[in-house]
């Protein structure tokens, strides 16, 4: 059911049994769960069904840190989220991430990874991936092109990745939620404040307004928040009324902990021997390939180097964005212009392939590296003292990496260039700056891979994160959070497959909880 709020009477009161604030990945995800049960629930999405400028700009804020994707082009702010935009890649993450690693600060998740499994499964559903299957050799018996590199698998493996179509989740589920019953999904409907009860240990309400200055509220017996990491923190620091610091922040722990993956072409790969090395297990061609793998540390070597986790990719050597950060090659502009292209992305990309190997570039590829974050308290969103167009604090970014960042992209490098040496394969060259010291300032290509995490980490203890490994927001009593926001740390692989998986998750929960 679809109401626009722009529709309501002033001062109207909405009332459900499950409030989801965000109509995103995370948001979508766990409305569909819940088509056809008793209870009511009420989905709130900021925008509309299409891209506004005057609704997106209400995610603009102060980048403070390293440089950073100006926000209001980092989030898309209508029906279907960022999945409006997103790239589709998908992985699990590892065992190891969810480890404590005595030398990752602040690492550790309150369970393993074998828990997330069924919901990993669930996950691919919803994204429309493939099998739930990551075994590469399994998928070489799939198909017989897709052979690793023999590497020795205790030094470098090959991690497998797969790509949904890219499933936009505003177009591909918006007929299921419209015709739910019991799913009333408002649009234009800006949550502005979360109202607490007097004591800050439960929700009462939420403060709701439309772009044209309609005002009303949302009562419901359980809140969701899913309105993206860094919008998650920004709301919740902005609901100072009851507690100034903001709700759930009673140890300041709110917006800290911001993580990003560290994508950035680091290095040349060029293989050796007669013939070229075959590399069709790691080849990537837009909207064909449905799975292939990357190259990664084994976790004894991780352990043994004391470093954080990271993958590389392989693309064709002649790609002239590759010596440029994420920044500089996929402004706003660039991302519309791939979108209006469609179809022609992949046909260009095809061409670009061809070309290279006929410049005989098929020996010689770039590689490129998304590494985890270390999970780093100063590294966080906070308020800007502007204020958007309806007067709520605007979010300000100030992301920060640390010394292990650094150190662990040239230990990757070092231990894979003797490995692919030792193995025959090839050579690899690294980029001057993965050499420097670990306290050299980064290079003009440090870029990220649009990927926001932590802000309202998961923690058991309340001194060291904003919510339980329920996705509860600690000491309040009706309030959860879904999302990567959730994520104590940040590990290799793209978030949207881990983040969804932990959204039906706490949506299993709830169903407990509210039945
Ligand atoms: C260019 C690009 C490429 C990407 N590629 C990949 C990829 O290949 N793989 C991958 O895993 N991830 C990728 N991502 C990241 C992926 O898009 C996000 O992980 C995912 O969309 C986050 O889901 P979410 O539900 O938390 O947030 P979103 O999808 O952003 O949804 C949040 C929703 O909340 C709404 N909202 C916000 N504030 C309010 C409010 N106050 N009141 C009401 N509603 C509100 C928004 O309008 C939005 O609809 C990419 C992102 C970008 C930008």
């Amino acid at each position: 059911m679809h109401i626009d709020a722009r529709t309501l009477d002033n001062g109207s009161v909405v009332e459900g049994d499950l409030c989801l604030v965000g109509a995103g990945a995370a948001g979508i995800s766990m409305a569909l769960e819940w088509i056809g049960a008793s209870q009511r629930v009420i989905l709130l999405e900021a925008g509309g069904f299409d891209y506004d400028p005057r609704m997106q700009e209400l995610y603009r804020g102060d980048i403070v840190g390293l440089p950073y994707f100006p926000l209001q082009a980092a989030r898309l702010h209508y029906f279907g989220g960022t999945t409006g935009h997103w790239a589709g890649f998908c992985s699990t993450f590892d065992p190891i991430d969810f480890e404590p690693r005595e030398w990752v600060p602040h690492s550790g998740w309150p369970f393993k990874r074998a828990h997330l499994d069924p919901y990993y499964a669930r996950a691919h559903r919803v994204l429309e991936l493939g099998p739930y299957e990551y075994d590469a050799a399994q998928w070489q018996k799939r198909d017989a092109k897709l052979v690793p590199f023999p590497l020795d698998p205790s030094v470098v493996w090959t991690k497998m990745w797969q790509f949904s179509a890219p499933t936009r989740m505003g177009t591909r589920y918006r007929d299921a939620i419209l015709g739910a019953k019991n799913v009333h999904l408002y649009t234009n409907a800006i949550v502005r404040e979360i109202d607490a009860n007097e004591g800050a240990s439960a929700v009462d309400g939420l403060s709701v307004r439309t772009l044209e200055g309609k005002q009303f509220r949302v009562r419901a017996r359980h809140y969701v928040l899913a309105a993206s990491t860094i919008q998650n923190a920004r709301l919740l620091l902005a609901s100072n009324s009851r507690v100034a610091a903001g709700l759930g922040n009673t140890h300041d722990l709110v917006g800290r902990f911001f993580m990003e993956h560290l994508e950035m072409p680091s290095g040349v790969f060029v293989g050796l021997g007669e013939r070229a090395p075959d590399t069709a297990m790691y080849a990537f061609e837009w909207g064909r390939t449905k799975a292939r793998g990357e190259l990664a540390l084994a976790d004894a070597i991780q352990r043994q180097r004391r470093v954080l986790n990271a993958t590389v990719s392989l693309y064709p050597h002649d790609l002239d964005e590759a010596g440029q950060s994420t920044f500089q090659r996929m402004t706003p502009e660039v991302l519309a212009e791939r979108r209006r292209a469609g179809d022609r992305a992949a046909e260009a990309a095809e061409a670009q392939r061809e070309a290279a190997q006929q410049g005989g570039a098929d020996r010689a590829f770039h590689l490129q590296t998304r590494q985890e974050q270390a999970p780093n308290p100063a590294s966080r969103v906070t308020l800007s003292t502007e204020r958007d167009e309806l007067g709520m604090p605007r979010a300000r970014l100030d992301w920060r990496l640390t010394e292990l960042d650094r150190r662990s992209f040239r230990d990757f490098y070092d231990v894979l260039g003797r490995e692919v040496g030792r193995a025959g394969v090839g050579r690899v060259q690294m980029r001057p700056w993965v050499l420097e010291k670990p306290d050299a300032p980064w290079p003009s290509s440090v870029g990220g891979g649009w990927h926001h995490m932590g802000t309202t980490r998961m923690h058991p203890d309340p001194k060291q994160g904003v919510v339980d490994p329920d996705c509860r927001v600690h000491g309040i009593a009706n309030l959860s959070v879904a999302g990567a926001a959730v994520f104590p740390t940040a590990g290799a692989a793209n978030p949207t497959l881990t983040l969804v998986a932990l959204t039906l998750r706490l949506s299993d929960h709830l169903k407990s909880k509210l039945a």
